[in-house]
């Protein structure tokens, strides 16, 4: 199935004065995010579906580091700004027993200067809600960090103004590493960090911090990168000794796929993705040495994406995109000439 998400930035005249881009919602009639259709699939006996929270524009710069625009220019359009757009990608995952919301967007609460920039589409509730989930129905939430893209729906204000749990009914977990450190966060990512999306499930109980390594319900595990932040934790899904989603998609063909040569036979396979956030946030970044501006480690996010590709490339993992707008999963493998390329889940 495909994910159309189509995204626009409409520059209204009504400048604002900063070098902040402008808002596009101020453009009458402009359709600037819409999800047009669902990515869902079957991953052994659990049922992933990825959901938005929007798009929002992005530095060009700050989104590819040290490359030069003249290459990353080639795979990500900038409008006159240099912004590209990125996405806001949560899985879902429905083990049967347990129904798992990875990742919560950038929410609702940001400041009117952060809102300049990011322009904060919240649509993650809308999207959950247009498939028919609540957020009653979701039994666990897990955040990769606490950067605020990444946990802003945790939590929203009520009318009283206070900070309540969006999810009432679910268990947060997040790196216990990232809590510590956005509490004394540095002056260089201190604005990444918003302490109503996790303080108050702190307090309360209601977040779990975990140390990385931890299984948190039975195929659905966490692992610490280091590179993005120092806690970064991807989301590992296992979903039991079903046929691997690869062979499905490829039926029939299997036997004369030469990338399976060397490999265990089916039966050994266990069906896995990896949401594996900021480390590899978009198909663009795929490239070991293709790390983000934002990145605080950039040496150890490529010695993650290495040990990362280890196990997901042989394993032929699906890999779930946090920030692309247009493709949300893939399976990653490496070509004759030995880069990295994108191989997307139809
Ligand atoms: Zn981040």
């Amino acid at each position: 199935m495909r994910f159309n998400q189509r995204a626009r930035i409409v520059h209204s005249d009504a400048g604002e004065g900063e070098d902040a881009p402008r808002d596009s919602r101020q453009d009458a009639g402009a359709t600037v995010w819409q999800t047009q259709e669902m990515h869902r699939l079957t991953l052994g006996d659990f049922e992933l579906t990825v959901f938005s929270d929007g798009t929002y524009p992005l530095d060009g710069g700050a989104f590819f580091g040290v490359i030069p625009k003249i290459m990353w220019s080639k795979k990500v359009a900038a409008d006159e700004r240099n912004y590209v757009i990125a996405g806001l990608n949560s899985l879902l995952v429905r083990t049967g027993k347990h129904t798992v919301l990875v990742e919560t967007g950038m929410g609702n609460k940001l400041s009117d200067r952060m809102k300049k920039f990011y322009l904060q589409p919240a649509k993650l509730l809308e999207n959950l809600s247009g498939a028919g989930v609540a957020p009653e129905d979701i039994d666990i939430v897990i955040n990769s960090h606490l950067h605020f893209d990444h946990c802003g729906w945790n939590t929203v204000r009520n009318r009283n103004g206070n900070i309540v749990p969006t999810f009432p009914r679910a268990k947060y977990y997040a790196p216990e590493g990232e809590w510590q450190y956005a509490r004394k966060p540095s002056e260089r990512d201190a604005i990444s960090y918003i302490p109503e999306n996790y303080d108050p499930l702190v307090a309360s109980g209601q977040m779990i911090l975990l140390k990385g390594g931890e299984e948190i319900v039975p195929g659905i595990s966490v692992k610490t990168f280091r590179g993005h932040t120092a806690s970064m934790q991807g989301i590992i899904v296992r979903g039991g000794q079903s046929p691997h989603p690869f062979d499905k998609l490829r039926a029939g063909s299997v036997a004369k796929d030469a990338t399976r040569v060397g490999h265990p036979p089916d039966s050994f396979y266990v069906p896995t993705a990896c949401y594996i956030s900021d480390l590899i946030p978009t198909t663009a970044h795929i490239d070991v040495t293709w790390g983000m501006g934002f990145d605080l480690y950039p040496l150890d996010t490529i010695e993650s994406k290495k040990e990362y590709y280890a196990r997901a490339l042989p394993e032929k993992w699906l890999t779930v995109f946090t920030h692309d707008p247009n493709v949300p999963w893939a399976y990653i493998e490496k070509d004759e000439s030995g880069k990295m390329v994108a191989k997307e889940a139809e």
